[in-house]
């Protein structure tokens, strides 16, 4: 299946289960929230799924462009981007976390043909304040998936105090032989839904009280269904990725693991731009100046003169469609050369800078310090430069 048809296929189960399309949002969230992108389908609904009406009812459906500066580190491996999508359903006060389950595992066995033998699901053992998740429990047991009850891996919550509740993970199996060992102990099990419930309001205290009316928020990122879907072994080899990873490995030579970060950073930075953004010193300029100089710091370590302006528009292009953005690709690709433009430039000042300082011996924490404040020289491209010079 394409992404294409995975959307449809996901929309159309909902639909079919009468919900509605709830309007994507921006990665930037609205003046006045706190946190500085978009981090699942979750995060713009959040006062609906608190007791607000929905003008589209109690049941939605939806893809939310998602970014996680929280993954960056993660960026690499086989399952995290630092933007993807995500599908989304949501029951507003409406049915309950069994009819959720159940239509998700319906939707996975028989909509996307995952072999039901390849699922395992995980769900909130309990902790001192509350019991386990028996509900949960007994629907997997009842479908005949495999069920690992976890602690606070299955606790979802939005910081210290205010909504939260259990969740259930599911999983599927990547291995190459039949399943084995559980999520928690084997990395063969790939996380790639999330159902949770929207139960509890937790207070200063510490104290757990029910919300008058509890509700279901489940994401499901798309380019690991995907990768799952397709037996790939990773979420780089996927449509979304592909015109990236082919752009960048066509130009130029690169480990796998620089390779993946390249085009992730890339792909990335092209939908953050998408939605306004430029890159700053603050904020989310910051996130995105941060991405870029990144993939440009892993890019130069072996040639310098390797520039973004080699790579074609197709990538750009590409990605602007899969995320629906109605964006003009060649501003953007004018915006990430400029960006290139002034870090050169950078670094061409900070080269003598940071021979001058190595030239009295290891840096220490005060020279790294007086590097970025003072010139803008950030710890990741010292030591860069400090590698050149070695
Ligand atoms: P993980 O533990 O694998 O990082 P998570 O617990 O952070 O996942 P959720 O917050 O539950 O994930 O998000 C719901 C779904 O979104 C996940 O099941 C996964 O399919 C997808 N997802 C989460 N983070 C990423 C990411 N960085 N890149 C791609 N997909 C992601
Ligand atoms: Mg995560």
């Amino acid at each position: 299946m394409t992404p294409d048809e995975i959307i449809r296929t996901f929309d159309d189960h909902y639909h079919r289960l009468d919900h509605s399309d709830a309007p994507e949002s921006s990665l930037v969230p609205p003046p006045g929230d706190p946190v500085l992108f978009t981090t699942s389908g979750m995060h713009p609904l959040t006062p609906y799924l608190l007791g607000r009406p929905h003008p589209g009812g109690r049941r939605l459906v939806n893809v939310q462009r998602c970014l996680r500066t929280t993954d960056l580190d993660e960026v690499g491996d086989r399952t995290h981007l630092t933007v993807f999508q995500m599908l989304g359903s949501w029951s507003l006060g409406d049915y309950d976390i069994a009819t959720s389950l159940r239509w998700g595992f319906d939707l996975l066995t028989d909509g996307y043909r995952i072999p039901p033998q390849r699922l395992h699901a995980t769900v909130f053992g309990g902790d001192d304040q509350l019991g386990p998740d028996e509900t949960a429990r007994e629907t997997w047991t009842a479908l005949g998936v495999p069920v690992e009850a976890l602690g606070e891996d299955n606790w979802w919550s939005n910081g210290p105090t205010g909504p939260c509740g259990p969740d259930s993970e599911i999983f599927v199996w990547t291995g190459d032989g039949p399943p084995t060992g559980t999520p928690s102990g084997d990395a063969r099990w790939v996380e790639v839904w999330n159902h949770v419930q929207m139960r509890y309001h937790r207070h200063p205290d510490g104290r757990l009280t029910s919300l008058p009316l509890p509700s279901i928020d489940t994401g499901m990122g798309l380019e690991r269904l995907e990768m799952v879907l397709r037996g790939e072994t990773s979420v780089f080899t996927g449509d979304g990725l592909r015109p990236w990873v082919g752009a960048v490995r066509d130009r130029w030579d690169l480990p796998e693991t620089d390779l993946r970060v390249v085009a992730d950073h890339l792909r990335s930075a092209v939908v953050v731009l998408s939605d306004g953004v430029r890159p700053g010193n603050t904020g989310r300029g910051y996130v995105l100046r941060r991405l870029l100089r990144r993939a440009l710091t892993v890019l130069w370590r072996d040639d310098p003169a390797r520039s973004l302006g080699e790579l074609p528009l197709t990538g750009y292009a590409d990605t602007l469609r899969r995320f629906r953005r109605p964006v003009d690709p060649d501003p953007l690709r004018e915006l990430l050369c400029d960006e290139e433009r002034r870090f050169r430039e950078l670094l061409r000042r900070g080269r003598p800078l940071v021979d001058r300082v190595r030239a009295r011996g290891p840096l220490t924490e005060r020279d790294y310090h007086w590097l970025h404040d003072t010139h803008g020289l950030p710890r990741e491209l010292v030591d860069g430069l400090l590698s050149d010079v070695g």
